[in-house]
């Protein structure tokens, strides 16, 4: 059995893609969510910055929900302004998270999706109005809501015509202190085969901690994810919320490249039409561009050991079983077009790892030869 007939099951496609603006989440791709918990007075720059890094959809908080009253509250109405300048400078669609009903009509025209978050989940007239408002509606899961409980929230949305609906996992209450919450990665096959709807993961919520952000990311996309919400702020320490789990661009342009790497090899290969076959393979050469560039990094790290116990940098027998190994784990493909590809992916690796030294580019010409 291939590796793709054992992973389709937890991985089948959607019956539902859901778009905002012109990103589309339930599809091959894993898109990403990113910007600073909230919207601060630099946000334009903070959008850039996130868009750089490779997200493909904007978070704009400019209502916080916190736990306590004196502790800032988002930018409110003054933050609309900034929202339109991030989406202006970067052409990112943005996601606003409504608390009230009365700011579902403020945002219209200024969001391109709202966000339910996790404490207004069972706020039902907040559901109802996000439903109607037509937008694409990402609705975070209760940090004590069963499953059912959150498919009941779902149910608000969609009974109001509205089937652009988004599942979010962000971790729930558990007995564990470490993690601010306990991720729930089991959320994601169930949900995707119970409902056909695209579930992201909120990696950020559930760690609570930078350090761990980029593993749970990882989890999410491995557990079949469909799209991450990260919060990546320039200079996370000076996050006017949520510093503590804030990550930098440098770090979410890891997360991103990592994801796609793992969502290249691991995606259904079912897809339907040209655009999203080529977002397949998109995925799947992203994965082997980065498998490469590893491949080589090693490779450099095998030439100076080589190079220190003074061994001949040229081992044909070895070849001939990397060819053989790589055959084994494409059992589709005749092994003689392995061969030759991996004879070209092994000069590449050393093109690679040669420095522009005289020395060296001598010895890549009698390599070659
Ligand atoms: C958020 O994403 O801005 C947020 C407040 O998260 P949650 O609702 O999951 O706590
Ligand atoms: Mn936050």
């Amino acid at each position: 059995m291939s590796l793709v007939e054992v992973l389709t099951p937890a991985r089948r496609p959607l019956r539902r893609h859901v778009a905002i603006g012109d990103v589309v989440f339930g599809g091959a791709a894993v898109p990403v969510i990113a910007g600073p918990c909230s919207v601060e007075p630099n946000y334009v720059a903070h959008a850039e910055a996130v868009r750089g890094a490779g997200a493909r959809v904007l978070r704009g908080s400019i209502f916080k929900p916190r736990t306590r009253p004196d502790s800032f509250q988002g930018m409110g109405s003054p933050g609309l302004d900034l929202l339109a300048a991030a989406r202006a400078a970067t052409g990112a669609p943005v996601v606003v998270e409504p608390l009230a009903v009365e700011h579902i009509a403020l945002l219209r025209g200024r969001a391109d999706a709202l966000m339910i978050g996790a404490r207004s989940m069972q706020n039902t007239p907040l559901l109802r109005a996000a439903g109607r408002s037509g937008l694409p509606v990402i609705i975070k899961r209760g940090m004590a809501a069963t499953y059912d409980e959150w498919l009941g929230a779902c149910d608000y949305v969609l009974e109001e015509g509205n089937d652009q609906v988004i599942l979010c996992e962000r971790g729930i209450r558990t007995f564990e202190s470490a993690t601010r919450n306990t991720l729930d990665v089991s959320a994601v096959p169930v949900l995707r085969e119970r409902t056909g709807l695209p579930v992201i993961v909120d990696p950020s919520h559930a760690a609570g901690r930078t350090e761990w952000v980029p593993s749970l990311a990882l989890a999410a996309v491995a557990a079949g994810a469909d799209g991450l919400l990260v919060e990546a702020h320039p200079s996370p320490a000076a996050s006017w919320s949520d510093p503590d789990q804030a990550v930098t661009p440098a770090t979410l342009a890891a997360i991103i490249r990592t994801t796609t790497v793992l969502a290249g090899v691991l995606r259904p290969v079912v897809a339907t039409g040209l655009t999203e076959q080529r977002q397949v393979i998109d995925g799947i050469d992203a994965g082997l561009g980065a498998l490469l560039e590893e491949r080589a990094r090693v490779v450099a790290e095998i030439k100076a050991e080589k190079r220190r116990r003074a061994l001949p940098a040229h081992d044909p027998d070895r070849e001939a079983a990397v060819a053989a190994h790589v055959a084994a784990h494409a059992p589709a493909i005749p092994p003689a077009a392995i061969a030759e590809v991996m004879t070209v992916v092994i000069a590449a690796c050393q093109r690679a790892t040669t420095s522009q030294t005289a020395d060296e580019t001598l010895e890549v010409r009698e390599l070659a030869c």
